[in-house]
Parts: C-alpha cells; sequence; structure tokens
C-alpha cells in the first residue's frame, strides 16, 4: 500500500509515532493509500527545518528565488498527467477537469508569484525638504499555510506559492482527504532545486496536525482556506498570539439572472456555476434568483443544461460530474435535499444518490439536484451545502434580489448576469460580496483581490495582497 508520507527538511519521512489514515478513493470507496497522521512533534521537526532554512532563503534575491519558483512550476507541468490522475483518484473529480483548471492552475500559480516578485516597488514620501520616508517589507519568517479538500494542490500552491515567493519559510499541511498531489510536490521541490527546508510539508488530521501548525510560536502568520467554522476556531488559537491571519471561509453564494438575458446561453454558464467540481467549490453559485419575466425560460433551459452533467466514472471522457469527497459528505448533502423538502421545496431534477456499476460501485455519486419553491430565509438557501445542490427562484425587482442575495452570514462571490450596463454595476456596488462576477464565472485574474466578507473570511489573497500578508512594512525616517 502506498504511504503519503511528511516532507521535512528537503526528505520524506515517516510520521513519528508511525500511526498512519486510510485514504480511500470516493469514487471507488476504497482504500487505496495511508496518509501519515503527525502529531506535534512532527510539527516541531518541520518548524525547526524551516527556521534553519529562513536566512539563507529570505536573503537570497528574488530573481534566485523566482528561477526555483519557475523551475517548480515547469516540472508541474511536465507531470500534469501524473498530477491530474492523483487529484481526480484523490478528491473525486472527472479527470478532464483536473487536467484542464486544477493542475494548469498550479502550475500558473508558482509561476504567478515567481514573476510577481521581480515587478514589485516601494512606497516613499518627502515630508519636507530634509525628511524623507520609505517603506521596506520583509518577509515574516516561518509561515504556515493549510488548505481544503475541494481543489487540492490549486488551493495549496496559491498559498505557499506567495508566501515561499516573499521569502518565507512554510510548513504546510493539505486536507488528510486528499493529501496525494501536496505529497508529489515534495518530489517536485527537491528535483527543482528548493533548498531543503524551505517547504515541508506535514500531513495529518487537522485537529491533530492542523492545530499544531496554528498553535506554534515560532510559526507567525497562519494562511487557512476551510469552512468558518474551523476558521473561528483557529482564530481563537492565534489572535492572542498576534498572529497574522487570512482566512478564506464558506460561500453561499448568489446568482442574479435579470430578464434582458440571453436565456439558453445564460442557463449554460448558470449551471457550470452551481454544478462544476460537484458543486464543491467555494465560488460555485448555489442560490439562483430569476426575474419573473424570463423565469419559466430560464427553468427549462436550466434543467435541459444541469441534465448535460453526466454523472460517471471520473476517469470517463464524458463524466461531467464526479464523485463527492467521501461517504459523510454526501451523506449531508443528500441531508440538505431532504431538509429542503421539509422546508417545502420541490426538487424538480435529482436529488438522488447514483450507484454506479463495475469500478465504481462502490463511490459515492449523488444526482445534480435543482430545487424550486423555497425563499430566501430558510436553512438551505441560508446554510452552505458544498455539493451539486442548487435553489431557483423568481424575484420581480432590484431592491428585492438585491436584500435575499444579501440575507445570508456569508458574503464570498456573486455573479449578475443582464446586458443592461447601469443595472449591472448598480447591482454590482450594493451586493455584500467579496468578488463579483457579472456576465461570466469563475474569470481569474491572478493579480485581483481574492476573498470574502462577513463571515467568509478576514484578508485578501492575489496578487499584491498576497504578498503584502506574507511580508511585514517597515517605515523608515531619514532626516538629511
Ligand atoms: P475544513 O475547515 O474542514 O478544513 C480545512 C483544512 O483545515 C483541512 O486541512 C483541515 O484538516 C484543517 N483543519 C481542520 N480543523 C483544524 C483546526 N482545528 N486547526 C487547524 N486546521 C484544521 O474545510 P474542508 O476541508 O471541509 O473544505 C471545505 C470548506 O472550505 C468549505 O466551507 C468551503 O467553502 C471552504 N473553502 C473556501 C474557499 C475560499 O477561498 N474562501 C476555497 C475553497 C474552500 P482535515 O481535513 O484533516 O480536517
Amino acid at each position: 500500500m502506498l504511504h503519503i508520507r511528511n516532507y521535512i527538511n528537503g526528505h520524506y519521512c515517516d510520521p513519528l509515532a508511525n500511526e498512519w489514515i486510510e485514504n480511500v478513493n470516493p469514487a471507488t470507496g476504497e482504500v487505496y493509500s495511508l496518509v501519515a497522521r503527525s502529531a506535534e512533534a512532527d510539527v516541531n521537526a518541520a518548524v525547526q527545518a524551516a527556521r534553519e532554512a529562513f536566512p539563507a532563503w529570505s536573503n537570497m534575491p528574488a530573481k534566485g528565488r523566482s528561477e526555483i519558483l519557475l523551475e517548480v512550476s515547469r516540472r508541474i507541468r511536465i507531470h500534469l498527467d501524473d498530477l491530474a490522475l492523483a487529484e481526480s483518484t484523490d478528491q473525486g473529480k472527472p479527470l478532464s477537469l483536473a487536467r484542464s483548471m486544477d493542475i494548469p492552475r498550479a502550475i500558473d500559480n508558482m509561476a504567478f508569484f515567481a514573476t510577481e516578485i521581480l515587478h514589485t516597488h516601494t512606497d516613499a514620501y518627502q515630508t519636507d525638504e530634509n525628511t524623507f520616508n520609505y517603506t521596506t517589507r520583509k518577509p515574516i519568517g516561518v509561515v504556515g499555510c493549510i488548505s481544503p479538500w475541494n481543489l487540492p494542490l490549486y488551493l495549496f500552491t496559491w498559498k505557499i506559492a506567495p508566501a515561499l515567493a516573499a521569502g518565507n519559510t512554510v510548513v504546510a499541511k493539505p486536507s488528510e482527504l486528499t493529501p496525494m498531489t501536496a505529497f508529489m510536490l515534495g518530489q517536485i521541490c527537491t528535483d527543482a532545486g528548493l533548498p531543503p527546508g524551505v517547504l515541508n510539508i506535514v500531513h495529518g488530521l487537522g485537529a491533530e496536525c492542523g492545530a499544531a501548525i496554528v498553535a506554534h510560536p515560532e510559526i507567525k502568520a497562519i494562511s487557512f482556506t476551510g469552512g468558518t467554522v474551523t476558521g473561528k476556531a483557529i482564530a481563537a488559537v492565534a489572535a492572542p498570539m498576534f498572529k497574522k491571519l487570512s482566512l478564506e471561509l464558506g460561500g453561499k453564494n448568489p446568482t442574479l439572472v435579470y430578464d434582458d438575458v440571453d436565456v439558453p446561453h445564460v442557463a449554460r454558464m448558470v449551471a457550470r456555476a452551481a454544478f462544476t467540481n460537484q458543486g464543491e467549490i467555494c465560488l460555485c453559485g448555489s442560490r439562483i434568483f430569476v426575474q419573473a419575466g424570463v423565469y419559466d425560460a430560464f427553468r427549462s433551459a436550466l434543467i435541459e443544461e444541469t441534465t448535460k452533467f453526466v454523472v460517471g466514472d471520473p476517469l470517463a471522457d464524458d463524466t461531467r460530474l464526479g464523485a463527492l469527497v467521501n461517504e459523510a459528505h454526501m451523506l449531508k448533502v443528500l441531508g440538505y435535499v431532504d431538509l429542503a423538502r421539509e422546508e417545502g421545496g420541490r426538487v424538480i431534477l435529482g436529488g438522488n444518490r447514483v450507484y454506479l456499476e463495475g469500478r465504481c460501485a462502490g463511490g459515492f455519486f449523488m444526482q445534480p439536484t435543482l430545487i424550486e419553491g423555497l425563499n430566501a430565509a430558510c436553512r438551505v438557501n441560508q446554510e452552505e451545502i458544498f455539493g451539486p445542490v442548487a435553489t431557483i427562484m423568481p424575484f420581480d425587482t432590484e431592491d428585492e434580489v438585491i436584500a435575499w442575495a444579501n440575507s445570508t452570514m456569508y458574503g464570498l462571490a456573486a455573479s449578475v448576469w443582464t446586458t443592461n450596463v447601469g443595472r449591472a454595476h448598480r447591482t454590482a456596488h450594493r451586493l455584500e460580496s467579496g468578488i463579483v462576477w457579472v456576465n461570466t464565472w469563475l474569470n481569474r485574474d491572478l493579480r485581483t483581490p481574492f476573498g470574502g466578507v462577513k463571515s467568509s473570511g478576514v484578508g485578501r489573497e492575489g496578487g499584491t495582497e498576497a504578498l503584502r500578508f506574507f511580508t511585514e512594512p517597515k517605515n523608515i525616517c531619514l532626516q538629511v
């Protein structure tokens, strides 16, 4: 059985207590590898390696760090096929999606921050004739990066790339549900010439290994992506230690469709926004509000487009909806369909578990599901489901839909569909959301700030925001 081992100080090693967690392929339900169950002692070893590596890495000129990280990016590209297969096997997503989205994005993340550090500038202020202020930005030291299971290598590299590029050394933990591609990244980093100790990857449970990273006094900043409840627990530990915190948390994203759109086209895009990656993307639009004038036509078109999300073996070319990440999560998502019925909703498409035959007979699959007839305040429309379930609701006015869209505790992303540019701007400005897409979805420019408001998070990732998070500014005031 394959053992997914820690990567500390440039070497793979077993967890000190020699304890392991079973890792299941969600498409088959079978255990296919064992993951290191790391504890505080393993995290301590990783932090020690990171501390020792920090002086040389942080003092290396940006060009040197850039060349090494670009080489990591190139080597991810060389291994794209292997990494995509590993991602699909670990997470359940269609192989085609891992090949076209997840791994290419990991390549881009590494290359983007590797080159961004070559183009930074610093602020300077002339106070009076003799007095000048200028700002330096220095890496923080050892930082912790904790990432979730839905977009494993995509989000893992989204964190470690800016941290490393800025000159920090890193202790990182992927989700124990999807550790495989982070495990493979260790060898890629070694082959690319990343010095030992600069990146350390420890695997294990959130409550053990993750908590040890958060509580370690030598780790000066935590960049976390995951659920809102976990984010709260992390903040409770890290805030009294005055650690820098970046929290990218859950979402319950609204999709607003006005009555002036090209219905078939927008229905296709809205289905994509709801069901890509089995709806397991924090940015998926799971509450679909449609203006009354086009509601019936849009409803029909949306059902037609959603039906095209063929559930199947993630390795098959025509599969558009793979397995959910594990059995517990699938049951949770199916539980929300039951709740929707209790709350007065009508399931107009899907709603059931799917049992495949052959290789995937033991897998965790469900139908893409559309629910109608719920109000915006019910639990199904307020709580994050994080699966292939979306609700569709009619609305009349701009004011009404904006109030409903803003009615959850979340504020991560929204998409607005209209050909009226004034309405597009008005709506975008009034939505309580860190990201608003107009006539598009998941259209990412890595230079833009990424993150949510309200319970969707604190801080922003992406572009200069990420480099600012992973550095400390210092003002130097000079009188001549
Ligand atoms: P979790 O919050 O359960 O876990 C995220 C990571 O944190 C995992 O590595 C987990 O380890 C670890 N962890 C859990 N408990 C602790 C703890 N006490 N201390 C430190 N680390 C801990 O989220 P999921 O993995 O279930 O991911 C799904 C969630 O992530 C959804 O809510 C989704 O919206 C959100 N998300 C947000 C994004 C954003 O950018 N805003 C992007 C993608 C997802 P383990 O897996 O071992 O429990």
